[in-house]
């Protein structure tokens, strides 16, 4: 396939962009080769600078759930657009968005911000300022964005370069990030219930909150456990609860993705504060942090706890988060769970086939593939760690050069859209094999 425009924007890109990437794992760091630089997008498709063709696997890493270019929703921005852009002052757009959050999840006030980042960091100061207390718990390969309190043992991206720099499943953090800042985040093992009890047997009331991914998605895939009927979601917020910390569920990949409700349409989990991102700003910068009225008072300009953005509930991102929430039907999210089921058991097939040891985990229609073998699932970041990222590597230059554009890391979610169709369904399957083959020779 040829990629001769996209190797040469990349050098280009890489004189005046650190890496010529604007967000590292776009870098296909883990996985080597030249990323695509993308031209255009419509449905299931994107458009390389080459003309290629690519079926997305990755829907920008989850707010396309509707596909790309979706003609209802570019009407939507366009409208909005024509209107004026951006205002830094309130407009009705925002409460309907907010209503719209609030109708789908148990959150009873919302505040709009421009990324899921933001969200998480606001969250987590809303948290300490309500408890008055300092430490947050969080757990190893759960990504929440790149908060610095919560850049420890994060997923995602910095489990990429984490692993590529020989780090293995210790810290990663960054550098830049203070020994002061993360002194009070105390980072667990996922699905851990031990480690969770001990660390509040010895903070006791030092903890403000944790946080949590409603169901992991940045260390590949990994749903919260059930032990004795108990999910590891609803374990949380009752240790929470029982020692005055508060529980924040990061629905940010989640939320309006695995089901309209997101994770808690699955588990129905209460947690006391959420945060949401991807989808609810249909491909735009929208995101959102929300909870029970009585926890959401404590922000400004009612409360104490300061939080502000130039652009929050910007005009344009929110009608496009609109018209996506307004779009995604019972029908969208039921085509969605088909196609992953079926992309699931056909990935499973062809990997079989080639001999390839592999584990399939899945939250709702987000799911993922790991490399590994002698475990029968994966339940933490310490398990997926063990994955070979050689062999992942393999299998996705092998799809990519048949046209398939997976995720460019082992650690990464595979995201649908209700615009994978047959035809693109088809030119996946019809390239596995191939890549399973490859996947096993390396
Ligand atoms: N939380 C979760 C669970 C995420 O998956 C992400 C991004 N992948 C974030 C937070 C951060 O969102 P953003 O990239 O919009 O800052």
């Amino acid at each position: 396939m040829n990629d001769s425009a996209s190797r040469a924007a990349f050098e280009r890109a890489r004189k005046v962009i650190p890496g010529g990437v604007n967000s590292p794992v776009r870098a296909f760091l883990a996985v080597g080769g030249t990323p695509r630089f993308i031209a255009r997008a419509a449905g299931p498709y994107l458009y390389d600078l080459d003309g290629n063709e690519l079926v997305d696997l990755i829907c920008s890493w989850g707010p396309m759930l509707l596909g790309h270019a979706h003609p209802e929703v570019l009407a939507a921005v366009g409208a909005a657009a024509a209107h004026g852009t951006s205002y830094g002052a309130p407009t009705l757009a925002e409460v309907e968005l907010a209503e719209a959050i609030i109708e789908r999840t148990p959150v009873e006030e919302v505040r709009l911000v421009s990324s899921g980042t933001e969200a998480t960091m606001s969250v987590l100061r809303l948290a300490r300022g309500i408890t008055g207390r300092d430490m947050i718990i969080k757990f190893a390969g759960c990504y929440h964005g790149h908060v610095d309190a919560l850049l420890a043992a994060a997923g995602s991206g910095v489990a990429t370069l984490a692993h590529r720099a020989g780090a293995g499943p210790a810290l990663p953090g960054s550098p830049g990030v203070t020994a002061a800042t993360t002194a009070d985040t105390v980072v667990l093992s996922y699905n851990d219930r031990v480690g969770v009890r001990e660390a509040f047997t010895t903070y006791g009331d030092r903890i403000a909150a944790v946080i949590t991914e409603a169901a992991a998605g940045n260390m590949g895939v990994v749903p919260p456990g059930v032990e004795d009927g108990v999910g590891f979601n609803t374990f949380l917020a009752d240790l929470c609860h029982a020692n005055g910390a508060l529980f924040i569920s990061d629905e940010v990949m989640t939320g309006f993705r695995v089901t309209r409700s997101g994770q808690y349409g699955i588990d129905g989990v209460e947690p006391d504060l959420m945060t949401f991102g991807k989808v609810m700003g249909g491909g735009f910068p929208a995101a959102a942090f929300g909870g029970r009225a009585d926890l959401m008072q404590h922000l400004a300009p009612v409360g104490g706890v300061y939080q502000a953005g130039t652009l929050s509930g910007n005009p344009v991102a929110t009608s496009a988060g609109l018209a996506t929430l307004r779009l995604a039907t019972d029908e969208v999210y039921a085509h969605v769970d088909r196609v992953s089921a079926a992309l699931q058991t056909e990935v499973h097939a062809a990997l079989s086939a080639a001999g390839v040891p592999h584990v399939i985990q899945a939250a709702g229609n987000l799911f993922s593939v790991f490399f590994v073998s002698g475990v029968d699932s994966v339940p933490d970041y310490a398990t997926a760690s063990g994955q070979s990222t050689t062999a992942y590597s393999a299998f996705f230059h092998a799809m990519l050069d048949q046209g398939v554009y997976l995720p460019p890391s082992a650690y990464e979610g595979w995201f649908l859209s209700s615009a994978h169709d047959d035809g693109a369904m088809d030119r996946i399957v019809t390239a596995l094999p191939a890549a399973a083959r490859a996947a096993a020779a390396a």
